[in-house]
């Protein structure tokens, strides 16, 4: 197929003219060369008979005609002559009223005439005719001017611009060849475009579709659990009258399984408790009740939470609070709430004789273990802040399991036969808390080493 056929089709949406096609820079510079060799004018002009190069020949006779009346129609028409003659089938000799000559030359691609070299003014011969000169300009004048012309034959003046024309062709061939390319290109740049621009639009909708889809999930699971709330409340608390025995005697198996009825029945109301609390998290900012608060008795208060089901695990607990820390502005409840997810995640995860410690103190400035943490999060300008630490010496979590864990419903054994309880709600709960005080939490852990969760949180002492 031609460059011309491939580039009126699928790429072009008009054909390309010469001033598409050639550098208009590089190419006078040529064409200037070509006009002080031969010392005629050239001029090249588009197929929609536009000018695209002009360079002027020597002498002053056609500047001097156009001052005198009747000059300049007389010229117009002559350029007319030359822009309309018809070079389909070859060059023409188009001849001035000065006796000058201009030769015109089909410059062609693929067959095409896509415009036309004139080669002139030039003089054919001493005795070349003068006819219908404008009043004002005698014979004498044209011949005196005529002189400053260039005098050559027509076979030459043709043989020379036949030259140029085909060097102009070479050119335009080069350009076609760039423009082919880089429409190309284009083309297909544009069509790559258009794909992402699909798929982008694809995506949106997906998107769109599924935060639908969650807040339908949060909004299900929200009124499910609201609805599952009261008749368990209701089945905690006749257990427990009937194990107080309000309802006549029970015996000591009766009373075993009242009990397991109630074990079961509070962890169950625990998970409703944190499927609502996610599900208000995700539909709204978390609203905070700020109050003055002291830090290291919210550690205490959640590690008191858990001493029980400690000790029941066999499971050694300590915690330790620093001397002197003052009060900071928090809310004390959410705080509370995440150190006990975490602490509970720490109890859950550490068998037997194992051991958990919980530290609460405050960092003054970042030159501690946690300075390149610290500074990523808060900034390199030291600012005091809370940090919490639950270190326990549990089964841990791999390396590659350590950023999925805050997800909603994530476990890393999310099996159906796992030995654990939970919905993978604790962390992401807690992340949510601790971030809107303006904190962080922080994991560090191996499996079988045992793993450190630390909260670090802004110390603000006033609003
Ligand atoms: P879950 O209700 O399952 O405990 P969480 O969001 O609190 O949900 O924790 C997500 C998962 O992270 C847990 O299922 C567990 O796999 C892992 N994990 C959290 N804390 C610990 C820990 N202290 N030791 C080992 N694994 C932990």
């Amino acid at each position: 197929m031609s460059a011309g056929g491939i580039l009126s089709g699928a790429f072009m949406h008009r054909e390309p003219g010469l001033k598409d096609l050639l550098d208009p820079m590089e190419f006078r510079e040529l064409c200037e060369s070509f006009a002080s060799h031969f010392k005629v004018g050239l001029r090249i002009i588009d197929s929609d008979k536009s000018s695209v190069i002009h360079i002027q020949g020597p002498g002053e006779l056609c500047r001097k005609i156009k001052e005198v009346s009747g000059g300049i129609e007389r010229c117009t028409r002559i350029v007319e002559l030359i822009k309309q003659v018809e070079i389909e089938d070859g060059a023409q000799v188009v001849g001035c009223f000065t006796g000058c000559n201009y030769q015109v030359f089909p410059i062609r691609y693929d067959d095409r005439v896509l415009g036309r070299l004139v080669f002139g003014p030039y003089v054919p011969d001493e005795s070349a005719e003068i006819s219908d000169l404008p009043p004002g300009m005698p014979e004498t004048e044209i011949l005196e001017n005529r002189t400053s012309i260039t005098m050559m034959s027509d076979d030459d003046a043709y043989e020379s611009s036949e030259m140029i024309a085909k060097v102009v062709e070479a050119a335009v061939f080069g350009g076609y060849k760039v423009m082919v390319t880089s429409s190309i290109h284009v083309e297909s740049l544009s069509e790559s475009y258009k794909r992402l621009q699909e798929k982008n639009r694809e995506l949106e909708k997906m998107n769109l579709k599924l935060k639908e889809l969650d807040l339908l999930k949060s909004n299900f699971l929200a009124t499910i659990s609201h609805e599952l709330k009261t008749p368990l409340t209701s089945i905690i608390g006749y257990s427990e009258m009937l194990l107080e025995g309000l309802a006549g005697g029970i015996n000591e198996e009766q009373g075993t399984y009242l009990s397991t009825i109630m074990t079961k029945s509070e962890e169950l109301l625990k998970l409703i408790g944190n499927i609502l609390e996610m599900a208000k998290i995700e539909s709204s900012a978390v609203q905070l009740e700020l109050t003055p608060s002291d830090p290291g008795a919210i550690l205490e208060n959640a590690v008191d939470t858990l001493r029980p089901q400690a000790r029941k695990a066999g499971i050694h607990l300590v915690s330790k609070t620093q001397i002197g820390m003052p009060k900071i502005l928090v809310d004390s409840d959410k705080l509370r709430q995440a150190l006990v997810n975490i602490l509970s995640n720490a109890v859950k995860f550490t068998g037997n004789d194992g051991r958990i410690i919980a530290l609460a103190d405050l960092i003054e400035d970042h030159s501690i273990s946690l300075k390149t943490e610290a500074e990523q999060i808060f900034g390199a300008e030291p600012r005091p802040m809370i940090r919490y630490t639950v270190l326990d010496s549990g089964i841990g979590i791999s390396r590659d399991q350590l950023d999925r864990i805050f997800l909603s419903f994530y476990q890393v054994d999310g099996s159906a036969t796992r030995g654990y309880g939970g919905v993978g709600l604790g962390l992401s709960i807690a992340r949510a808390l601790v971030e809107a005080h303006g904190g962080r939490i922080l994991v560090k852990s191996a499996t079988g080493r045992g793993s450190q969760f630390t909260v670090l949180v802004p110390a603000k002492v006033e609003v």
